[in-house]
């Protein structure tokens, strides 16, 4: 492997950034910055950006008295505002509304229209705004939207061009199990099987309707489904950016489970049409509540990554939504475990271990003799990070028992009692081992905590080694 292209999923501008955004793009700066030491940062490509066309976002401007394009250049701003904060470090944020952008989607969909895969058809359904696609009947409860209950689907009977994706959805199902891609989490490889087991329709890929899009090049009346256009970001920039084309095709695609399907077959049946490869890995996180309950608007409880900075500063934000529970699975995000966990695993546990350390440093004036041997991440922790278990690969840095890492420093520092040790020697090999064993920890945090990774080397790569004032000041 000679390079990784890396995506998140592009966020509307009908919203200002929140935790959920966060939580995603937070966990691909993770893996970004971890391929970026393995293969060398010119081997990476990670983008984000903002997805700015569609009824959705038209609505939404409305509501402000703006343009949807006026609108999309003030909320795009804000995602890219929000990524500074919590130190996301993509290589390339990209907008929809991009003037290459769009030249590529219709020069795409035209040439899959030339080759036969798409046709003129009548569309008719239940079309949720919110989600800009249209519902099964058997999706609707109560005849709502499930994911929007407050906005009363529309039903929509219009000429569309469809995409033929019962045909290529066989292609698609042969791929998987041939693993030319692979879904993750497992269980949602499974979900997804057996929805292509159970046959799919066509889809329908243009809107009459909306006029807020990119036209389909051979019906300007018509405007590419938002979708489309949207999934078609993780190509175009490849495609314009000069040098970009030997990142091709992604190398993991990272989103909520909700928006898995059309990752997952839709995105890979446009890619067969056109004669692509394939990503290679998709994989869908779950869904988490705040403190037991639905994130909501009604429920004012949706949570700014300016908040959890302001509280927990970056890394500590950084810290508690990458260990609040295991990639993948649906859980919670509770207020009140955070503050018990970042005094527990940051000001106590880690903060206090390296301000006890450099402490003995400077009160014994142990001269540290800075060592040259190349740092490595330790095996098991990659090992869990290449499988975007960032839970487990913390808690091996502070709960592991093998002879490294946080809980086993402290415990050797308590049973030796370095500060009643009376031979110079002995102790200065002590608090050797201390400190590589703090700069090995360092070393490993870069991904996860690259500001404190970054704070503890200076303090620490000195020959004199002094406090500091704590890395996690407590917080009640
Ligand atoms: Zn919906």
């Amino acid at each position: 492997m000679k390079k990784f292209y890396l995506t998140t999923p592009i966020y509307y501008v009908n919203n200002v950034p929140h935790v959920g955004h966060a939580y995603t793009t937070l966990a691909a700066d993770v893996i970004a910055r971890y391929y970026r030491f393995k293969l060398g940062k010119e081997n990476v490509f990670f983008i984000t950006g903002t997805d700015e066309h569609g009824a959705n976002v038209a609505q939404a401007a409305a509501k402000h008295d703006k343009s949807p394009k006026e609108y999309a250049d003030i909320v795009a701003p804000r995602f890219m505002e929000a990524w500074k904060l919590l130190n996301i470090r993509y290589d390339f944020f990209h907008r929809t509304t991009d003037p290459r952008h769009e030249k590529i989607v219709q020069e795409v969909l035209s040439k899959i229209y030339k080759k036969g895969y798409i046709y003129e058809g009548i569309y008719e359904g239940w079309y949720c705004i919110g989600c800009e696609k249209f519902l099964n009947i058997t999706d609707l409860v109560d005849g709502k939207c499930p994911l929007h209950p407050t906005r009363e689907p529309v039903f929509q009977k219009e000429k569309n061009y469809f995409l033929k994706l019962k045909e290529l959805s066989k292609i698609i199902l042969k791929k998987i199990k041939e693993k030319e891609y692979v879904i993750l989490p497992l269980k949602r490889h499974n979900e997804i099987v057996n929805r292509l087991k159970q046959g799919v329709d066509d889809i329908s890929i243009s809107r009459a309707g909306v006029s807020w899009g990119i036209p389909v090049p051979w019906d300007p009346n018509q405007t590419i489904y938002v979708w489309i256009d949207a999934l078609l970001f993780y190509y175009t920039s490849i495609k314009f950016l000069s040098n970009h084309n030997r990142f091709w095709p992604p190398d993991l695609q990272l989103m909520a489970k909700d928006i898995l399907w059309f990752h997952s077959v839709i995105w890979q049946a446009i890619l067969i049409a056109l004669n692509e490869k394939l990503p290679k890995t998709i994989f869908a996180h779950g869904f988490f509540t705040i403190d037991g309950q639905k994130m909501s608007k009604s429920l004012g409880n949706i949570i700014s990554p300016e908040q959890l900075v302001n509280k927990y500063g970056v890394d500590g934000a950084r810290y508690l939504l990458l260990t609040a529970y295991e990639f993948g699975n649906d859980g919670d995000l509770s207020l009140s475990k955070f503050t018990s966990s970042y005094n527990a695993d940051l000001a106590n546990g880690l903060g206090n271990l390296v301000s006890r350390v450099a402490k003995l440093c400077e009160t014994s004036g142990f001269v540290h003799e800075i060592s040259r041997r190349s740092r490595k991440f330790n095996k098991t922790l990659a090992t869990s990070l290449e499988k975007f278990n960032f839970d487990k690969a913390l808690g091996y840095i502070w709960k592991s028992d093998i002879n490294w890492g946080l809980k086993w420093l402290d415990q050797e520092i308590n049973e030796n009692k370095p500060w009643q040790i009376t031979d110079k020697k002995l102790l200065y090999l002590k608090l050797n081992l201390y400190v590589e064993n703090i700069l090995d920890i360092a070393y490993n945090l870069q991904p996860f905590l690259p500001q404190t990774a970054e704070k503890i080397f200076k303090q620490f790569e000195e020959h004199n080694i002094k406090s500091q004032p704590p890395l996690f000041p407590r917080i009640s």
